[in-house]
């Protein structure tokens, strides 16, 4: 039995840089499928929107400098998610690390919970398909070791190495066109204790990548030891880190910062991936695609106005309203609850935070804002950022920001389960 530890937070993920976002958006991956194929017209979602849509004015965007952006639509490069997707899925180990047992038991940590994870996430709208081609140990022809990965920057020699390695390996078995990401699941073994040191990482949206097959292995996951916290819940939640790594392949944004989880708690698995389970937010739904432009609102006028809100978690009906304050930042108004993905929520309601798009991945782009400040909130579940789980707002409670004179207050619930908002303007 080993203590209950708190796991560290995660390295800021790898990202593409400036020069690849640009060359994404000039190349054909207007869907982010992994093949280079023709653009086609994007699917549901908020990409999907012009400007001039009623929603215009909350599809807020960073400059170009930033790299990874809460912006809606996401840039392009990024993989599909909507629809059907297929995830190359490859067992990887190494000569001084060799996999334990059967590949497919690595493979089973991570699916189907990674698949259904999505699914309920999703509503539906994203159908994950991992595909496992190659079913034993993918081995590498070098040590470990000798690819030197630590805290990588994007494909930086050593893991330009490795997947050029991956590549090469299975590619007499593995069609690249047929897939729109990659999954590494690396042998546990290879490398440092995720108590010590978080490797797994992801590359998303670059398009310098190694090609494989004619196509650019823009966007691939890496999964390393295992993040158990020591709390025994393991068996149950430690695949969590596989969907927040496929969150940075979606075009998602690290919530947390360099000082932890304490800008956005456990209210979005891209800001804590370990402990309990729990959801993205709704502005994420958004823009992911899972979310139609009738479930979000645009709070722009200046008359007071009031919003129905149900269960983020539930499917169907408004589920988020934004308020935006200029062109790149505003407020997201949600309702979160206990229930789909979100197992933790100790204190139902409505969840209020700033999403400002100029602000790059790890940087701190999302700000929930805590109804209850210094409380100790109100979890005690391992391994949840406990101060903003009673962060949410309930009938009778107000949020506001007297600076830029928004007013966001929760009027009313009704039994069955809808939460009423006014959002004012000063
Ligand atoms: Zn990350």
């Amino acid at each position: 039995m080993q203590p209950s530890r708190r796991i560290r937070p995660r390295r800021v993920a790898a990202l593409a840089s400036v020069t690849a976002l640009t060359l994404a958006v000039g190349t054909s991956a207007g869907t982010g499928h992994l093949t280079a194929g023709t653009p086609t017209a994007t699917g549901a979602g908020p990409i999907s929107l012009a400007r001039s849509s009623p929603l215009g004015p909350c599809m807020i965007s960073g400059r170009p400098t930033v790299q990874m952006s809460e912006g809606v639509p996401t840039a392009r490069g990024y993989a599909r998610s909507t629809g059907t997707v297929r995830a190359l899925t490859l067992m990887v180990d190494f000569p001084d690390a060799p996999g334990p047992g059967n590949a497919l038991d690595r493979f089973a940590e991570f699916f189907p919970k990674t698949q259904e994870w999505f699914r309920t996430s999703s509503y539906g709208r994203l159908d994950y398909q991992a595909r496992t081609p190659i079913s034993g140990w993918l081995r590498m022809p070098k040590s470990f070791r000798a690819y030197g990965i630590e805290r990588g920057a994007p494909f930086d020699p050593g893991y330009r190495q490795l997947v050029q390695d991956i590549v090469a390996a299975a590619d007499p078995k593995v069609d690249f066109r047929s897939y729109d990401f990659l999954n590494v699941l690396v042998t546990p073994n290879a490398g440092p204790s995720a108590l010590d040191t978080v490797l797994s990482v992801s590359f998303a949206g670059n398009m310098e990548a190694p090609v494989a097959d004619g196509v650019s292995v823009a966007n691939a996951s890496f999964v390393y030891s295992r993040q158990d916290d020591g709390s025994g819940t393991y068996h149950r939640t430690g695949y969590r880190v596989l969907p927040h790594e496929n969150g940075h392949v979606f075009g998602l944004p690290d919530l947390y910062t360099a000082e932890g989880g304490g800008a956005v708690g456990h209210w979005d698995i891209m800001s804590e991936d370990w402990g309990a389970n729990n959801d993205l937010l709704g502005w994420h739904k958004w823009k992911l695609g899972w979310l139609d432009a009738s479930q979000v609102r645009c709070a722009t006028g200046p008359d007071p106005s009031e919003y129905a809100l149900t269960p983020l978690a539930g499917e169907g009906g408004p589920k988020l309203v934004f308020v935006p304050l200029d062109r790149r930042s505003g407020y997201a108004v949600e309702l979160r609850t206990r229930e789909g993905n979100d197992e933790t929520v100790c204190r139902p309601g409505v969840l209020i935070y700033k999403v400002d798009a100029d602000v790059d991945t790890g940087m701190g782009p999302v700000k929930v804002h805590d109804s209850h400040e210094d409380s100790g909130g109100c979890t005690r579940s391992p391994n949840v950022h406990a101060e903003l789980s009673d962060a949410t707002f309930v009938p009778g409670e107000e949020f506001r920001d007297t600076k830029r004179g928004v007013r966001i207050a929760v009027v009313g619930a009704d039994v069955g389960g809808e939460y009423r908002v006014r959002v004012s303007r000063e």
